[in-house]
């Protein structure tokens, strides 16, 4: 069994992909399909094996070329300090680990602070998370890593909801996929999901007059409209 096949297994066995539905998601779009990262958090040792999954994958990938992780607060935490952990007991090296807070007011903007910014300055860095929708917590935390003049390999993430692969950034901005000379950041997912997503005037399960469910993503807030 690859690791892709036993990754998709185990999400599936905690619960963590919920199909069959009807999913209002942050962007607004609608869909069937929910992944609910948060059920995997409960399992410690289905959590523990995709870290292994996930060391295995950065090792294979970004070799040698980054001593420092990096992850988003608050569940980035558990994935990041579990695979700095691996990778020092694999390598007999000590890897370092830090995590990036989201900023007060600006959910695009990751911060490095708690004295973590000596453990990443001027590192070359891997960044770790859960599951990437758009990339901004990735983006917002190469920017970070950037303005410590630190340098981003490239990200391991769980799964890939959409079809992110390679995000283009600036060091101070939004993505802005024009700019003239933008920094890459490559993304390796676990496990790759192309989910179909519908705008609420086009979607056939409400067409269908399927509920939506509110108790997984932002369907509550339909809910209250109503
Ligand atoms: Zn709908």
């Amino acid at each position: 069994m690859t690791n892709t096949t036993r990754a998709r297994k185990i999400l599936k066995d905690c619960g963590a992909f919920k199909d069959g539905g009807h999913f209002v998601y942050s962007s607004g779009l609608h869909g069937d399909f929910y992944i609910n990262k948060d059920a995997l958090y409960t399992y410690p040792r289905k959590m523990d094996d995709i870290c292994v999954m996930m060391t295995e994958c950065a090792s294979s990938v970004y070799g040698s070329s980054f001593d420092t992780i990096l992850a988003p607060a608050i569940s980035g935490v558990v994935i990041g300090q579990n695979i700095a952990y691996n990778l020092s007991i694999e390598e007999q090296l000590d890897f370092r680990f830090a995590y990036a807070d989201k900023h007060p007011s600006n959910p695009y903007i990751r911060i490095i602070r708690r004295g973590y910014q000596s453990v990443i300055a001027n590192k070359r860095v891997l960044l770790v998370d859960d599951v990437v929708t758009t990339g901004r917590t990735l983006i917002g935390m190469a920017q970070a890593v950037n303005a410590l003049g630190g340098t981003v390999v490239g990200a391991v993430v769980i799964c890939d909801r959409g079809t992110v692969r390679t995000l283009k950034y600036d060091i101070d901005t939004e993505p802005t996929p024009n700019y003239r000379q933008p920094l890459t950041l490559n993304i390796t997912p676990l496990v790759e999901l192309d989910l179909k997503t519908f705008k609420p005037e086009v979607c056939p399960f409400c067409k269908a007059g399927r509920p939506i469910d509110v108790d997984l993503g932002s369907g509550y807030i339909s809910a209250e409209v109503l």
